[in-house]
């Protein structure tokens, strides 16, 4: 008799990551809102380059990721030679488990966390350890006080999703200074474009030998879709995870996009210029209408309502007015919606139908 087959230990813990829903029954084109997408697309030019390398598919595509890991360099300030692309951010995180974290070191995350933290910790056989926030933002002290030598990677999204809110950089640098050595600080950067004046931890990445900062195109840069993200880390780290990045991990058309849309820097300016001032209105208009909501340093608000029965029969309520929300129950907001700022109309019909609900129309 054989041995039966098994996956590794921590496989079959990992629950199947839920994306935001895109279809509607019966409504052939929803206000999709669930996925913290950039409501303008991608920019023309970034378009035009990928049409442009459809015609060179027999290519294999670059391997070091020259010209688009320059072209990040340029616009962010950065050294090009510890920058490292993947497919979307996900796999960078996904690169700093595999090499940093396993069996019997810990990965920390916080309570309302990002899923692939807990999801690739678990891949590279480590064991997740959720960390409390305080009121929704994450709590400095608390990580300080759970890490310890088995801790391999710390996770933190700023800003943070589902919350949007927003740790400031000193605190983060207390945090830096703060962990043991042998411990990584790891910065998502996701939202970092959505907050004023910050860049994401990238100068923290420079002074520091366990810092690195994760950031992608698939937010404000409205490609979602072509999976591209990068990490900005120490030279050391970077030649680690270098060792296990698939050579060909990105297409010749996703290196292309993805170099035209970090050239674009208009149209990205005026993407982030709308959603400021979209998602202060409709914080303000959530408010009015007595929800909870904190202020947004990202693209998306986080409505919170008085219990789930509630936040379920308003994201009912907008289903049936054909727009499509995040009821974000498996990161500890069961009474809440998480809603991506859309265009001004888009916005307009989000705050009508809660302002229907609310049965204050
Ligand atoms: C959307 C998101 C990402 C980006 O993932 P990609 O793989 O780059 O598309 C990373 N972290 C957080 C917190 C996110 O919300």
């Amino acid at each position: 008799m054989s041995a039966p087959i098994r996956p590794q230990p921590g496989i079959l813990d990992i629950a199947l990551y839920q994306g935001g829903q895109s279809a509607l029954a019966g409504v052939a084109e929803p206000l999709k809102l669930s996925s913290n997408e950039n409501p303008f697309g991608p920019s023309p030019a970034a378009v035009a380059a990928m049409a442009a390398a459809l015609g060179d598919s027999h290519r294999y595509p670059s391997t070091d990721h020259g010209p688009l890991r320059a072209a990040i360099a340029l616009a962010e300030g950065l050294d090009a030679d510890r920058i490292i692309c993947g497919v979307g951010s996900d796999e960078i995180i996904h690169f700093l488990c595999q090499a940093y974290a396993g069996p019997g070191q810990e990965v920390l995350h916080t309570e309302h966390g990002f899923a692939m933290y807990r999801i690739s910790a678990l891949a590279a056989g480590a064991t997740p350890v959720e960390v409390p926030e305080r009121e929704r933002v994450v709590d400095v002290d608390a990580i300080l006080a759970r890490a310890g030598s088995d801790t391999a990677l710390v996770f933190i999204a700023n800003p943070a999703n589902p919350t949007a809110t927003f740790l400031p950089l000193d605190q983060i640098t207390r945090l830096a200074d703060g962990l043991p050595e042998s411990c990584i600080l790891v910065l998502d950067g996701a939202y970092a474009e959505f907050a004023p004046g910050y860049d994401g931890g990238a100068a923290l990445v420079d002074r520091r030998a366990n810092v690195v900062m994760t950031r992608t195109f698939s937010k404000a840069y409205g490609l979602g879709g072509l999976r591209v993200g990068y990490g900005y880390a120490p030279r050391a780290i970077i030649d680690v995870l270098n060792r296990i990045r698939g050579p060909f991990n990105l297409s010749g058309v996703a290196l292309a996009g993805a170099e035209a849309a970090v050239g674009d820097r208009a149209w990205v300016a005026e993407c982030l210029r709308v959603n400021a001032s979209e998602r202060a209105r409709l914080v303000a208009g959530l408010r009015q209408l007595g929800l909870g909501c904190d202020e947004s340093f990202a693209n998306f608000v986080l409505a919170r309502f008085a219990d789930e029965a509630e936040a379920l029969a308003a994201d009912a309520h907008l289903k049936a007015c054909g727009i499509i929300v995040r009821h974000p129950r498996s990161y500890g907001f069961a009474h809440a919606l998480r809603i991506t700022v859309g265009r001004a109309e888009d916005n307009d019909r989000v705050l009508a139908a809660l302002t229907e609900f609310r049965g204050m129309a």
